[in-house]
């Protein structure tokens, strides 16, 4: 089989799948039994045989398609995924074709290309000073920004806070931590933050929970309160970590009062914006970020509100010697004294071998433009503010904060055990995928409008089919 038959077959079925779950006419979920799926699929046959035919390939593809979590559906209201564009996943298909596993320079120019512009389009949305393109700018700027795309928040997460590290111990990178690190962060930082402690080796415990209030946003006059605790127990900050948004409901922190605490006292400021730096996109939310630009390091994932498909996160810097440096201490600051055309991106990264992932991002642009990215961000956040209005003036539901991006929180009055048995009874109908979350100890149902294709009427039905589930005989009180 030639590789533009199979192609034919799989673009085919995608068209037909993509046009099935935009109209909604199918569940947006169903969770068959994962034996049944191996069975399904002639896993074990196929493996071991190869040569699947032409028409065993068109089977498997429908099979596989009919059991997937359909993301582009008007009710897929899980998690913070991307229903990624089409253009998007081509730019995936690019890169997996060409394999041009970019970390070096001559091993993939056009990627390299590609994503030393995006960190650049990125840093100057920021408000940082993009990178040099030639020796001529480069000797003429003394402090400009860098960065790397990378696969995920986490590992951005955990590549900034290294790079915090090397800064306030930069012999950690040879000799170990001083035992004396710590970290402040505010109690809903996403749990990749927990991890990264972890796994640099500090240890979770060294992380001191800053005061919020009862959104959970962070209260910049509690700030000396939470560092002269840290302090007192004899240890030193290794940065201040804050959300934009938080992971659980989507309230962004007061960035320009952090980072001018953070420039007072000499800490490393990190800003989570994983989900919700892509609102520096927007006319309208934009002020959601206010004072991103004295943070030392910003964590953006373009596969959360891009429409980019899974991987596809930034990771930046305002000081491009900080990630310059983080896995090389002695690494040179400036490419151009290397004598080639264009930059390796592999010191600044975990991975070795690494994909060209601005394609998809870039993909993803050229089709949409800013301003469709930013209209599509725009959308969602005031959908989201109307499903508040909506949910919360229903009897019997409750939100604990008004949204200010496209996360919603709400729950039925009741138990929390009520809140997750009207999930899985969602999930088993399969007209409707949402999640829940913990939110100052309480649990709450979840949605996150990402699909394009939502409206009002779908979060209107799903009210509908959860007092229809209350009302069901659960063997749970609603009261
Ligand atoms: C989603 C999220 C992450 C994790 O990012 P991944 O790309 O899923 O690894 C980190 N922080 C916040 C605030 C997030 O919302």
């Amino acid at each position: 089989m030639a590789f533009i038959d199979e192609a034919e077959i799989v673009i085919n079925a995608l068209n037909k799948h993509d046009i099935k779950a935009k109209a909604g006419k199918e569940k947006v979920i169903g969770l068959y039994p994962m034996e049944k799926l191996i069975i399904d699929f002639n896993l074990d046959s196929h493996v071991r045989n190869g040569n699947i035919s032409k028409k065993e390939l068109g089977e498997f593809v429908e099979k596989y398609l009919s059991s997937t979590t359909k993301i582009h559906h008007p009710s897929y209201l899980a998690h913070q995924v991307a229903p990624s564009h089409y253009t998007g996943a081509l730019g995936s298909l690019i890169d997996g074709f060409t394999n041009n596993a970019m970390a070096i320079y001559e091993m993939g120019p056009g990627a390299a290309a590609i994503e030393y512009f995006l960190i650049n389009w990125m840093l100057e949305k920021i408000g940082w000073q993009p990178s040099p393109l030639t020796m001529e700018d480069e000797k003429n700027s003394h402090c400009f920004g860098g960065g790397i795309l990378t696969h995920g928040g986490s590992i951005a997460n955990l590549t900034a806070l290294l790079a915090a590290r090397n800064r306030v111990a930069p012999a950690a990178w040879d000799n170990g931590n001083p035992p004396d690190l710590a970290l402040l962060a505010p109690a809903g930082s996403h749990y990749s933050i927990a991890r990264a402690a972890s796994i640099l080796g500090i240890g979770r415990n060294a992380i001191y929970h800053l005061d919020v209030d009862k959104k959970g946003a962070v209260l910049p006059d509690k700030l000396g309160k939470s560092l002269a605790r840290l302090e007192r127990d004899g240890r030193k900050p290794m940065a201040l970590v804050a959300n934009a948004c938080s992971t659980a409901v989507g309230i962004y922190d007061p960035l320009d009062k952090i980072s001018d605490f953070c420039r007072d006292n000499n800490i490393w400021f990190h800003v989570d914006g994983a989900h919700g730096a892509s609102v520096l996109l927007t006319r309208e939310y934009k002020y959601l970020l206010k004072g991103v630009e004295g943070a030392d390091s910003l964590t953006w994932d373009a596969h959360k509100l891009m429409q980019v498909p899974t991987l596809c996160a930034a990771l930046l810097f305002r000081d491009h010697a900080d990630i310059d440096t983080a896995f090389k201490q002695e690494a040179s600051y400036l490419f151009h004294e290397k004598e080639q055309p264009g930059f390796d991106f592999i010191q600044r990264t975990i991975e070795c071998t690494k994909a060209g992932l601005g394609l998809k991002l870039f993909m993803v642009l050229a089709a949409l433009g800013e301003r469709g990215i930013s209209d599509y961000i725009e959308s969602r956040v005031r959908l989201t503010r109307e499903a508040h209005g909506y949910i919360n003036g229903q009897s019997g539901f409750e939100c604990p904060v008004i949204p200010q991006s496209n996360i919603l929180c709400f729950r039925v009055h009741g138990s929390d055990e009520l809140q997750i048995k009207i999930r899985d009874q969602l999930i088993q109908e399969g007209n409707f995928y949402l999640s829940t979350t913990l939110f100052n100890n309480v649990r709450y149902l979840r949605i996150v409008i990402m699909s394009p294709e939502t409206t009002l009427e779908e979060i209107k039905k799903l009210i509908r089919e959860i007092k229809s589930i209350i009302k069901g005989a659960m063997g749970v009180t609603s009261d």
